[in-house]
């Protein structure tokens, strides 16, 4: 437990971010830790800072495994294999503080009147502070410093008949992001927020029983067949007599799930908001293509590896330039996004990304990446591709520039280290004409830069209501 009085005040730059992955399993034959650790392991991609489970002994006590690291790490299969359960949630995190709080691991769990609860979460909760000065003040002790604590104080809390009335009431009471896993006593829950920021998915296992997941590549992962989206604002219990859907909090007018999950976070084999995320990203780099109509075809398409490899094939697809991987990216450096500092996020990239000269030198090389935040990726590869001997190098972005960090769960940074602002610092404002993206271009030191349109992105997504905030400044809640 940490001291309430000595909690870390979070500032707007240092607040946790969560970007993470849940899943819940309810599984007759009592495989669900096993299950939870499978999909765990597909969720990976989705955070990489600590892992965790929580499942239900026949007694309806709860027994928690988490920790610092990888699912392999963490929930390695031999302390894993012996758990009988029949119901069990799980989560891995993401953060953007590389040195994070021990106590930061989900799930979370609280004896609250209506029996133990366990809470894993993905999303992040918008004006957290005054709720959580206020729970203090109301006697609550807070064992971590993550916004998905205020969510089980605030269940706590209050005086309602049943569990699920609580967790309606709490929910109403708080803003922002949220996708859900959630064990009170034996019963087993997900929760998507009311505007559907988030992805959440429901699935079927052929034996019986039912799992929920941050994505369909888990449920591949643990052998269940997808079902369909949990819809925003809904609560779906899983039980042994099936799937009970509730409409729990009204949806949004405006419903807008994140389309950086279909951009970049999620694994290009999920199906996300009714989408699958790999034609999502061919669909962008066909569409990026087609913006290059007007130029002379360049010698090669070369993806940055991985997350840019499926634009790019949709752009050589498009454009007829020959597609070859050579840029080689070593998957043993570790995460550079995240690194605290400029040149520790530098030194890293240089060591994971090299250039196989032989297919570059002379060339005039068309270079896809999924997106730029820092530009400190696109910097290097530019640099990395000239020293290789490329004759020209054209960027192109599957995605319009980001020019508003993200308060809902994806890791954008913060506005003064964003592209924009690195390229021009006296710019406060997020400015898209030619002068904004000659300054960018430039600083990147790259021959020819286009980024994807913000059209082009809609006519390659089939969710019709998604939140652009990050490009528009224009979020919904
Ligand atoms: P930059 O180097 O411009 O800061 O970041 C862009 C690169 O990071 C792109 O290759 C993109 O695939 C990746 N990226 C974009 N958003 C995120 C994120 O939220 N987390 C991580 N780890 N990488 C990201
Ligand atoms: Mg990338």
């Amino acid at each position: 437990m940490i001291d309430p009085v000595k909690l870390p005040v979070l500032r707007a730059a240092d607040k946790p971010q969560e970007h993470c992955g849940v899943i819940a399993v309810f599984d007759p034959q009592g495989l669900a830790a096993q299950l939870v650790q499978r999909g765990l392991s597909a969720l990976q991609h989705r955070g990489q800072e600590a892992a965790g489970l929580s499942l239900v002994h026949s007694d309806h006590t709860h027994q928690s495994l988490r920790g610092r690291g990888l699912v392999s790490q963490v929930l390695p299969v031999e302390k894993v294999a012996n758990l009988s359960a029949q119901q069990a949630i799980g989560h891995v995190r993401y953060s953007t503080v590389a040195v994070d709080h021990p106590d930061n691991v989900q799930p979370i769990s609280l004896a609250t009147p209506y029996g133990s609860v366990a809470l894993a979460h993905n999303g992040n909760l918008l004006q957290v502070p005054p709720l959580r000065a206020q729970l203090i003040a109301q006697g609550c002790t807070f064992a971590t410093t993550m916004d998905s604590e205020v969510l089980l104080h605030l269940i706590a809390q209050r005086a309602e008949p049943d569990f699920v009335s609580a967790l309606a009431q709490a929910a109403r009471s708080v803003r922002g992001a949220y996708s859900l896993s959630l064990l009170c006593d034996d019963k087993i829950y997900g929760l998507r927020d009311p505007i559907g920021l988030r992805p959440l998915v429901l699935g079927a296992f052929p034996t019986g029983g039912f799992a929920i997941a941050s994505e369909t590549c888990a449920l591949t992962a643990m052998g269940a067949r997808y079902i369909d989206e949990v819809l925003p604002g809904e609560l779906v219990e899983l039980r042994a007599d099936g799937v009970h859907r509730t409409q729990l909090l009204t949806p949004s007018v405006t419903v807008a799930p994140c389309v950086f999950e279909l951009i970049y976070f999620s694994r290009p084999d999920s199906v996300v908001f009714g989408q699958s995320a790999q034609q999502a990203r061919l669909a962008m780099g066909q569409a990026l293509a087609q913006q290059d109509e007007d130029l002379p075809p360049a010698d090669l398409v070369i993806p940055v590896p991985d997350s840019g490899i499926a634009a790019a094939i949709g752009y050589a697809r498009h454009s007829g330039i020959p597609f070859e991987l050579a840029l080689v990216r070593s998957h043993f450096v570790g995460r550079s996004f995240i690194l605290p500092n400029q040149a520790e996020r530098l030194s890293a990239l240089e060591r994971k990304l090299s250039v196989i000269e032989a297919s570059v030198t002379k060339k005039r090389v068309v270079v896809v990446d999924d997106s730029l935040v820092r530009g400190n990726t696109a910097r290097t590869i530019v640099k990395l591709l000239r020293e290789g001997g490329a004759k020209e190098v054209w960027l192109r972005v599957a995605s319009p520039p980001i020019a508003w960090p993200c308060d809902l769960g994806i890791d954008m940074a913060t506005q003064e280290e964003l592209l924009y602002r690195r390229a021009d610092p006296d710019q406060a404002q997020p400015q898209h004409d030619d002068a904004a993206l000659e300054r960018v271009r430039r600083f990147i030191d790259a021959d020819s830069l286009r980024y994807l349109s913000l059209a082009g992105l809609r006519r390659s997504v089939s969710h019709k209501s998604l939140c652009f905030g990050c490009m528009t400044g224009s979020y919904p809640t």
